[in-house]
């Protein structure tokens, strides 16, 4: 009832009592007969009282029905609360200071594989495992000062005796003095969570192995290629003198006219040409390893300068062109100046255009491969390697740039290589912030085509303080 109603009501009465008290003192020490107006008055006075009467009442009877509807409308949110707390996605516990259950959900009771009504009474502890008791019964006496426990990880232990990972969420319930009279559980099953978690990180400790493995797999690369390169220079640096040394007893011996078609010395400059050529063609795929171990320890730095790719793309092709000789295939330069100035690293540009080349001839049998140089409009430089080859399928394509990938790794071996080459040119295309893609048709041929910016400079070549390898 609301207070000033109250009051009001009170006064009501106070009023009445009053009035009637004088009169009945007046009829007492009067006496009603000797003064009739008394009479009058009296009556006045009873009817004035009934009056204030049937106002109070009135107000009493609206001040009722406002109870009457403030308590249905308690009742239904009260049936909320329950529907809430009943049907709620989470275990919902209600419990004393002391654990106790006092309401608990479906929820709840299914989460515990127990009956909703054999769980009341009972203490939360039961279903917790032996081993974790001790430590839920230091937060619970905890709680009333602590106030909030929030995703509380625990194991907990359903009527049946199986475990399950629980989070549990407690709050401290007060009454109107602040006084603690109660805790409410929210409790959620994160068993899946915890086993996603676990796989998670076992899935990251594999990685970090791989990565590992990795790591030292480059390592390995990086040190045999440069034990091999060490020794095999000195090789060919032999072989070179034997060469010269062979060459000039053969002249030698022409000059002294001993003629004969199979002289010995005839034959040992054939061997050692072939030593040597072996030997070329070896130093040329440790160079390759080193640089793919290079790029994979991000040690390769970028040495830009100013020079003509037009020119560039002209040497190189003239290099390659005893090999497309042997095979009788046509090999041209499509440029669309005369020379297109860049500031690039010439180097590795070459290496680039060397390796597409060379795969470009080993893959044709016949027709042509041309290369092709221009200028886009902004400020980049395209460079395409078209072959009429053996071309890749559709499938195929997207491993081409892969790490040691073949098409078909029993005949490329036959015609060389390490499956390295597009990896290096991709990773060096990158590292010129170019790109590079392809297209190509079974039977039909290939095209490989570059963009690369036409002025790169020192800073973003260097990509931020990378480390300079001394032997490049
Ligand atoms: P490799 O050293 O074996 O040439 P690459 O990384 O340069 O390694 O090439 C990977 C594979 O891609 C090759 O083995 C080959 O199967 C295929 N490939 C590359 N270029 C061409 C091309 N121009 N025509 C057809 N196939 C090619």
């Amino acid at each position: 009832m609301n207070t000033s109603k109250n009051d009001q009501f009170t006064q009501r009465v106070q009023t009445v009592y009053e009035h009637t008290e004088a009169l009945y003192e007046s009829v007492r020490q009067a006496g009603v007969w000797q003064n009739p107006q008394l009479i009058i008055s009296c009556l006045e006075e009873l009817r004035l009282a009934l009056e204030q009467l049937q106002v109070a009442e009135e107000e009493l009877r609206q001040q009722n029905e406002a109870l009457i509807s403030a308590h249905e409308m308690i009742s239904i949110e009260q049936q909320r609360y329950r529907d809430l707390f009943d049907f709620a996605p989470d275990g919902y516990v209600v419990s004393d200071l002391h654990g106790v259950i006092r309401e608990a959900n479906q929820i709840a009771a299914a989460l515990l594989n127990i009956e909703q009504k054999y769980l009341l009474g009972k203490p939360l502890a039961n279903f917790v495992p032996e081993s974790q008791r001790r430590s839920f019964r230091i937060v619970l006496n905890q709680l009333p000062t602590i106030q909030r426990v929030q995703e509380w990880e625990l194991l907990m232990r359903r009527r049946n005796g199986e475990t399950f990972n629980a989070a549990l969420t407690v709050e401290t319930v007060y009454d109107f003095g602040r006084q603690p009279i109660g805790l409410r559980w929210l409790i959620r099953d994160i068993t899946a969570r915890k086993q996603a978690e676990a796989q998670l990180q076992q899935v990251q400790l594999q990685n970090l192995e791989l990565l590992e493995t990795d790591r030292l797999k480059n390592q390995f690369i990086a040190n045999i290629s440069h034990e091999l390169r060490t020794p095999l220079n000195a090789i060919l640096g032999f072989t070179e003198l034997m060469q010269r040394y062979v060459e000039q007893e053969n002249a030698q011996q022409e000059n002294a006219q001993q003629q004969n078609s199979r002289h010995p010395h005839l034959q040992l400059s054939g061997m050692i040409e072939r030593i040597f050529r072996n030997g070329r063609h070896l130093l040329a795929l440790i160079e390759e390893l080193l640089d793919f171990s290079r790029l994979k320890a991000e040690r390769l730095k970028l040495n830009v300068e100013p020079f003509d790719i037009v020119e560039l793309v002209r040497q190189v092709v003239e290099e390659t062109r005893p090999l497309a000789d042997s095979k009788a295939l046509e090999i041209r330069v499509d440029a669309a100046q005369a020379c297109i100035a860049v500031v690039n690293d010439p180097v590795r540009v070459r290496q680039i255009l060397v390796n597409l080349l060379s795969n470009a001839i080993k893959f044709t049998d016949k027709g042509s491969v041309t290369v092709e140089v221009g200028e886009l409009p902004d400020e980049k430089i395209v460079l395409m390697v078209q072959d009429t080859g053996i071309g890749i399928a559709e499938e195929d394509l997207p491993y081409i740039f892969s790490e040691f990938w073949q098409v078909n790794p029993s005949t490329t071996r036959s015609q060389g290589g390490t499956g390295l080459g597009l990896a290096i040119v991709r990773a060096i295309v990158e590292l010129m912030q170019g790109c590079i893609s392809v297209d190509s048709q079974l039977d039909r041929g290939t095209t490989v085509r570059i963009e690369i910016p036409q002025w790169l400079f020192t800073d973003a070549a260097n990509l931020f303080g990378r480390e300079i390898l001394p032997d490049r």
